[in-house]
């Protein structure tokens, strides 16, 4: 049979086809995700087989590739949340005061399945009218009272619909101690209790809500009926020894980001990044040492770099990581203002080509679009991903949608705009030198359309990414590194009518669902 003399190996040599990623980059052109393709190899497995594990940094593993970018439109406590359960990571923000940063990642540090640590909690002097109002806003009753009216201080009650329906508009002004279910009366757990427990205790009481107190009574935690049935399992979470989920902040490399420092560590941070967009300098070295110093145990990110001449100095200083990118970000105007920068094909290539020799990973900074860039930038050898407007206007990304032209979005902008530089003095120090007193902008402010959920998003991700490396002939993240290392993988350089067929092409129209 024919079959049986192909698959025999009869047909004897086949010729050489593609380039490899070295032939590739010794062109010499910058290239950008998009001027290449990766030409596909042969498939014995299944997608969902496909394993995504890869190093964040030289102690830190991720079971999924991807990384939500330190910008206040992107990550704060609820993002970093959802992306460590989902198998990555967020890096919290630090264009807010050091308390708030390390704050946000105490939430994410204290996460526990299920268990609600920053309700909406309110005070005996507050009125029915609030219970009203916050029903509107969040959706929702059962709303728990403490003597302050925040977490933390004494559990007096709770206020649920049963304790409400029945009053009316003229009930607005009486104070919740008069219309709550007092404290006496309610079923509550200890501090330290399992989900399961609580699960068990929930059940018997047949409340909506169950109130957790430490010893002295105070109000610790919170759990909803509602949520024990959505309860879900997160086999890919990104969690340390202690079973908490993994959380990054980025920092700056002046002075007073020592304090900061000092705080995001006393809140548990696993990593921070220094956030520069030229991270090749003295100020950076220095903050380096300071911290390999102080926690040596700490993992560092450095950057950003886009040659092997800019890493060189960071991994020589001791970085657990490098990100890569500059001016491809997409609401970066970097390259357009500083002229410097680099195709971001190539920036990802030339560093993580050098820095495997020192066991360094890179992490891909800015400019995905699609999934399939993702697959593009493992493949020329970063070891995780960074994101930006893929994640953006997601409900977990902080800001409230707005409508214009009846599309819902949410913010979005580069931490180098003047929107964000406004704000506060932190973002200006990634994009300023000391004394610079004439504001260079270095990004816009925008928006984007919602995109729902983290939950639904990254799962199509990483089905995504499976598919890619399926197509390419890759089980596993480390065997896509070693097939282009090796010069197995096979690309293939772009034209500008390749890309254009490679897009929708020749329609009156069409509707683009991705997933
Ligand atoms: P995106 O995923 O293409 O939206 O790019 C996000 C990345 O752009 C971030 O992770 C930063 O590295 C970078 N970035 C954030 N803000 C700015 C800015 O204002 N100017 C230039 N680059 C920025």
């Amino acid at each position: 049979h024919m079959a049986d003399y192909l698959i025999s190996g009869g047909t004897g040599y086949v010729p050489e086809d593609g380039l490899s990623a070295q032939q590739l980059f010794s062109i010499g052109d910058g290239l950008t995700y998009n001027d290449f393709l990766i030409l596909p190899g042969f498939i014995d497995f299944t997608s969902d087989e496909v394993d995504l594990t890869s190093a964040l940094t030289r102690k830190i593993t991720l079971k999924t590739p991807l990384i939500s970018s330190p910008m206040d439109t992107v990550t704060e406590s609820a993002m970093a949340i959802a992306m460590a359960l989902m198998g990555g990571i967020g890096i919290i923000h630090h264009n807010c005061t050091p308390e708030f940063q390390a704050n946000e990642v105490r939430k994410v540090k204290r996460f526990e399945q299920g268990f609600i640590t920053d309700p909406v909690v309110m005070s005996p002097r507050q009125t029915v009218g609030d219970v009203f109002e916050a029903k509107v806003r969040h959706g929702f009753s059962g709303i728990p009272v403490t003597e302050t009216g925040k977490m933390g201080s004494k559990l007096v009650g709770i206020v649920t619909s049963r304790d409400i329906d029945f009053l009316s508009e003229k009930d607005r002004g009486k104070p919740l101690e008069e219309a709550m279910t007092k404290r006496e009366e309610l079923v509550v757990a200890p501090a330290g209790v399992t989900l399961k427990e609580a699960n068990d205790i929930l059940q018997r009481s047949k409340k909506g809500k169950l109130p957790i107190v430490n010893n002295n009574d105070e109000l610790v935690a919170i759990i909803a009926r509602t949520d024990l049935k959505k309860n879900r399992d997160y086999p890919l979470a990104s969690k340390d020894s202690r079973k908490q989920l993994l959380c990054g902040a980025a920092i700056g490399t002046r002075e007073d980001d020592k304090y900061r420092l000092d705080l995001l560590v006393q809140a548990g941070v696993d990593v921070v990044v220094l956030d520069s967009s030229q991270g090749n300098s003295v100020y950076q070295i220095n903050m380096i040492n300071y911290i390999k110093q102080k926690y040596p145990e700490l993992q560092v990110v450095g950057g950003n770099v886009v040659t092997a001449a800019q890493a060189k100095n960071l991994i020589d200083a001791g970085v657990d990581a490098l990100r890569v990118g500059m001016g491809c970000g997409s609401i970066c105007i970097t390259q357009e203002v500083m002229a410097c920068g680099r195709p971001q094909g190539t920036s990802v290539y030339k560093v993580a080509e050098y820095a495997r020799r020192f066991g360094v990973p890179v992490i891909a900074d800015g400019g995905i679009q699609t999934v399939g860039h993702v697959v593009k930038a493992l493949s020329l050898g970063a070891s995780t991903v960074m994101m930006g407007s893929l994640l953006a206007a997601t409900t977990e990304a902080p800001g409230e949608y707005f409508f214009s032209d009846g599309v819902r979005l949410k913010k979005y902008r580069g931490m180098g705009s003047l929107d964000a530089m406004e704000k506060s003095t932190s973002s200006q120090k990634r994009y300023f030198s000391e004394g610079d007193n004439v504001k260079v902008a270095q990004g816009v402010s925008g928006s984007v359309q919602d995109k729902g959920s983290i939950h639904k998003f990254v799962p199509y991700l990483i089905a995504g990414i499976q598919h890619g490396c399926q197509d390419i002939g890759a089980k596993s993240l480390s065997v896509l590194r070693s097939m282009m290392y090796s010069g197995e993988l096979k690309f293939e350089k772009r034209t500008m009518s390749a890309q254009v067929e490679g897009g929708v092409h020749g329609l009156h129209s069409y509707e683009k669902r991705l997933y």
